[in-house]
């Protein structure tokens, strides 16, 4: 309550509004999920993501305040954002994540709050980011095996993981927690059984990403996509499967053993893009506003937000930078073009 009170002194009263218009992009999509990269920094170097040397961190004086990231989700959660995932980078290493958690928990308006990790940190912070309102929690675990789980991540990190993975699933406050694995060619596969036994065992679903053009070493190539079809037929040579209803803007296609136990997903951003109902926008730690993962222009909310820009000046800002939400991305395209911003620094 007090920090409602200060803002409302630092700004005066938000007016009385109509309901507001929701926020729709050109193409018709409601948009209504909001990634948000606390930090580009990471404690890790997975070879899809970062280069293992060389990055250039944001300064802290341009990486948006708990307060200011608070402010703009409360902007967001007036016009039909009703999602948060916080992303990284990874975003334990910024400190005090649990206090952003219970700002934006606090504004009301967000009825599903999740975080993305690798795990690292997080036998140490489950129990705050769980007491914090924390909804939903995904970990990133590429391999299950320990040498070939620090080549793809450059770290020597997967007990620490799965101990933090063990620690999250022991919080009953905390609704879902989900593995994520990067699917690469001439990687995953033989890791195929291993992943269904955890899905099968543990209760937490595992989704397989297809790897997206986003690496900070720019090699990516399609060869390398391991597709969503591809794994499914491979794993249905030991497992039949069965295909669960997909949610609306869902981005993973999720099938249960058909023995009823466990659940699996693939997400195929490449090879059956899932554009025509994306709802997402994402915010970079330093408070540029994304639109769509491959986007070549990003819109500023740092310097408004610092500037004495009102929160209807920031609206309006937000509203037209969602206006031009990109109709799809371009990945299988000739002439493709790969953002500047690695997934680090776009926050995944
Ligand atoms: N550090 C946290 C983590 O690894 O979970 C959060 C940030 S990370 C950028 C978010 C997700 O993006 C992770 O699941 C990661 O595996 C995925 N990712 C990173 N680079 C990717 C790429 N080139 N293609 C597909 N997924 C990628
Ligand atoms: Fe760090 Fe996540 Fe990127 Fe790996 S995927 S380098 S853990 S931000």
């Amino acid at each position: 309550a007090s920090r409602a009170a200060a803002r409302a002194l630092d700004q005066g009263p938000r007016k009385p509004r109509m309901a507001a218009e929701p926020l729709t992009d050109s193409h018709g999509r409601r948009v209504s999920d909001l990634r948000i990269s606390v930090t580009d920094r990471c404690n890790f170097r997975c070879q899809y993501c970062m280069p293992a040397e060389g990055m250039d961190w944001i300064e802290r004086s341009g990486i948006l305040t708990y307060e200011e990231i608070e402010r703009l989700v409360g902007i967001l959660g007036s016009i039909g954002i009703d999602a948060v995932r916080l992303t990284g980078g990874e975003p334990l290493v910024r400190r005090e994540l649990p206090e952003l958690i219970g700002r934006i928990k606090g504004l009301g308006t967000i009825r599903d709050l999740a975080l993305t990790t690798n795990g690292y940190l997080l036998e140490r912070h489950a129990e705050a980011l769980a007491g914090a309102g924390l909804d939903r929690i995904n970990v990133s675990i590429d391999s299950l095996e320990r040498d070939r789980f620090f080549r793809l991540t450059r770290r020597d990190a997967l007990p620490q993981v799965l101990a933090g993975l063990e620690a999250v699933m022991a919080q009953p406050g905390i609704g879902s927690v989900k593995v994520n694995a990067v699917a690469i060619r001439g990687f995953t596969e033989v890791e195929l059984h291993r992943f269904c036994d955890l899905a099968r065992t543990s209760g937490c679903q595992v989704r397989f990403i297809e790897f997206m053009p986003l690496d900070g070493d720019r090699s990516w190539d399609p060869s390398q996509v391991l597709t969503g079809a591809e794994l499914r037929v491979l794993i249905e040579e030991f497992h039949a499967l069965e295909e669960v209803e997909r949610e609306p803007s869902a981005t993973a296609r999720v099938f249960r053993f058909a023995d009823g136990q466990g659940e699996i997903g693939f997400i195929s951003p490449v090879s059956e893009p899932f554009c025509s109902d994306c709802n997402r926008l994402r915010l970079t730690a330093d408070g540029k506003l994304r639109t769509c993962l491959f986007s070549l222009n990003e819109t500023d909310l740092l310097g408004p937000l610092r500037d004495g820009t009102d929160d209807a000046g920031i609206e309006s800002m937000i509203r037209q930078a969602v206006r031009g939400k990109e109709l799809r991305h371009r990945i299988n395209e000739p002439g493709f073009q790969q953002p500047d911003r690695t997934m680090s620094a776009i926050g995944g």
